[in-house]
């Protein structure tokens, strides 16, 4: 097993992208396999070591940022099998905790295969995509990353190695999982009963639904279940042809209805990609573009998937959407090949850049939201953001997720002042969104940074069931403490 602990190496595993400070760890470990991963765990047992998972800091929420905890990270275990076909519409591949998300998406690609989940940073770990149950763009028609995972290898925190194949355990009528395990014994536990939201998209706590799946339970829970080592995908066929745009509007309401009427089957449009840029995140795009139209309430960018002898069908059907929402066909993008989308897809990737860009001259980090409420109510908490924004003179953007109601507003404070009154704000945004049935999180998680404002969303008594569920698999609280489950609540007796 390779151990790191001098400084330089130490440094590069303090930080993810969530701009937390409180990383400090004695030293890395690097297993080099499964078994040498669990082995550690097993060994541990007892020392009164705690360990934080590492993938690779692509995270937004400081989930692998140690704070005193000894770091297990994922970079060395980065092996991949080839595409195995299972059927004609179905493939899979095997793949280690640390192999690299782009990789992995050329690699099945190359062989005419296709792993949908995209969220925008591709130089996650496969590993980091599962623990978080990412999503992105393309989940508006594929789901999120827990659709396409078939198995998982677990290093649980007592030291077994878990093979998780879907539908070897699923919950019994009454929520009950039994398993037997070499290390830990027995084990018993009931799914929580909390209901989820009814979001298309939530990724805060653990999972739970009748009937469920063991891998639904560790995929989305952060890592603090278990360290997972290795997943066999699933692959569906490469897509044939695809076409993309970014349509501008004249208002707002035309935004919101051309965004319904995308999403409702009846359109005659199929998006796989439905997000927002609004009017001042344009505005920032618009250094680096001047050809961003001016003066617009804001712009969707979409893509659908096609065959060449279908395209044309396909692309009249959103030019017809886009006359019965006003939207001006002369400044509309479109990117009928790869050379157009790839540079659309740099359009959507610089606003990020810009926006750290603008922050890096400031003295203070942006408060972003990840909340989603569901489809009806999205456009109240639209203008909640926006209203309660304006009213306190804030510089901040909108942009994402659209399709699945889920969109971050990014307050980009000046000073210390306008931090703390953003961050009261924030404050009011959960609340808002718990009293619409939303989630705090849709894909980023819950990390360190925001498990203080789980409680809000869940109660107390939901928490507790996290909790019980915690200890079951983790008696000695050695895994990733403090990410998603508030420390204060892992001191209780459950
Ligand atoms: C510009 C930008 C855009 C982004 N856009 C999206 C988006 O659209 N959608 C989206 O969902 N996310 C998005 N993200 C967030 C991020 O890319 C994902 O959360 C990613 O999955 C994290 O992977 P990682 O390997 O970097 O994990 P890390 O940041 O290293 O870790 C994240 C968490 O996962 C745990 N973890 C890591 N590996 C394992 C493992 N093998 N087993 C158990 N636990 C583990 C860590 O302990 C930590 O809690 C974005 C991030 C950036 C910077």
């Amino acid at each position: 097993m390779i151990f790191k602990d001098d400084p330089q190496s130490v440094q590069a595993f303090l930080t993810d992208t969530s701009n937390l400070r409180t990383g400090h760890t004695p030293g890395i470990y690097l297993p080099e396999s499964a078994a040498e991963a669990a082995g550690l765990l097993k060994m541990e047992a007892g020392s009164g070591k705690r360990f934080t998972i590492a993938g690779n800091g692509t995270g937004t929420t400081g989930g692998r940022i140690p704070e005193g905890d000894w770091v297990i990270a994922m970079h060395r275990l980065q092996r991949t099998g080839e595409p195995q076909m299972l059927s004609a519409s179905e493939a899979t591949m095997r793949v280690e905790a640390g192999a690299v998300l782009a990789d992995i998406q050329r690699k099945a690609e190359d062989a005419g295969w296709f792993y949908p989940p995209d969220p925008t940073e591709s130089l996650c770990f496969i590993g980091g995509t599962i623990a978080n149950n990412s999503s992105g763009s393309r989940s508006f028609l594929y789901g999120s990353t827990r659709e396409h995972v078939r198995r998982i290898l677990v290093a649980l925190p007592q030291g077994d190695l878990l093979d998780i194949p879907r539908g070897r355990y699923v919950a019994d009528e009454e929520g009950f999982f039994r398993l037997d395990l070499p290390v830990a014994g027995r084990i018993v536990f009931r799914r929580p009963q909390y209901r989820m939201p009814e979001t298309s998209k939530h990724n805060a706590g653990y999972y739970s639904k009748e009937g469920m799946d063991l891998i639904d339970l560790f995929i989305g829970s952060e890592g603090t279940l278990g360290i997972i080592v290795e997943a066999d995908l699933k692959l569906i066929p490469r897509p044939r042809h695809l076409f993309a745009g970014l349509a501008f509007f004249g208002s707002t309401d035309d935004l919101f209805a051309f965004t319904e009427a995308a999403r409702s089957t009846e359109s005659g449009v199929r998006p796989r990609v439905l997000e927002l840029f609004d009017s001042r995140s344009l505005d920032f795009l618009r250094q680096q573009y001047p050809d961003t139209p001016a003066g617009t309430a804001g712009a969707i960018f979409f893509e659908q998937e096609t065959d060449p002898d279908r395209e044309d069908a396909d692309l009249q059907a959103w030019l017809d959407l886009m006359e019965r929402c006003s939207v001006p066909l002369e400044t509309t993008w479109m990117a009928l090949d790869r050379e157009e989308q790839r540079k659309l897809t740099a359009f959507r990737h610089a606003l990020p850049l810009l926006v750290n860009e603008w922050l890096s001259r400031q003295e203070e980090s942006k408060i972003s939201t990840d909340m989603a409420v569901p489809a009806a109510s999205f456009r109240e908490l639209y203008d909640f953001y926006e209203s309660s924004c304006l009213k306190n003179g804030f510089v901040f953007i909108i942009f994402g997720h659209i399709g699945d109601a889920h969109v971050h507003l990014n307050i980009l404070p000046r000073n210390r002042e306008e931090f703390l009154r953003a961050r009261q704000l924030y404050e009011e945004f959960v609340e808002k969104v718990a009293a619409l049935g939303g989630t705090l999180s849709a894909e980023h998680g819950i990390g360190k940074l925001k498990s203080r404002y789980l409680a809000s969303m869940y109660g107390d008594e939901s928490i507790m069931e996290m909790v019980r569920i915690k200890k079951i698999f983790d008696p000695e609280l050695v895994l990733n403490i403090g990410n998603l489950i508030p420390a204060s609540y892992l001191e209780q007796p459950a």
